[in-house]
């Protein structure tokens, strides 16, 4: 069965895009840890980032480096911290998370958007992630 995020990848579910490319693509976490928290996608779908072939792996770090820099012009942080976990859905992701303190990276910890700020939030990465590419 397809997993959520190729669900999202193939439209049948919406998301807050900040980035695409033809091999990977970006989405706000829907349950984030802190305000922009953005998971970075291959479009294959692969269970394990260690299972990745060498070139998807460095193809999909390359990208998630270029969100993580849009990211933190956009949303102020001590700097974006990532983490690979995958034991809730089982398609390969990186987490980008702009930290403040220890806690955001608790995912225990968890902050509230509303609509609105979500998807002002993801246009504003978007810009500056598409600005960067030009
Ligand atoms: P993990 O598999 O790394 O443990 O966690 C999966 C992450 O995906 C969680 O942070 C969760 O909030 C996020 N997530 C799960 N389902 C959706 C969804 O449908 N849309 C979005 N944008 N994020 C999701």
């Amino acid at each position: 069965m397809a997993s959520i995020f190729t669900k999202i990848i193939n439209g049948e579910i919406p998301c807050y895009k900040v980035a695409e490319s033809a091999d990977f693509i970006a989405f706000l976490d829907i349950n984030p840890n802190a305000k922009g928290h953005t998971l970075v996608v291959p479009k294959k779908e692969e269970n394990k980032l260690f299972e990745l072939d060498e070139t998807s792996y460095l193809g999909l770090m390359t990208f998630a480096r270029k969100v993580a820099i849009a990211l933190e012009k956009v949303v102020p942080c001590e700097r974006v911290g990532v983490s690979v976990i995958g034991l809730e859905v089982p398609h390969v992701h990186v987490h980008l998370i702009p930290l403040h303190s220890m806690k955001d990276i608790d995912f225990k910890h968890k902050v509230s958007l509303t609509s609105e700020e979500f998807s002002e939030l993801a246009n504003t990465i978007s810009e500056v992630f598409l600005a960067s590419e030009s």
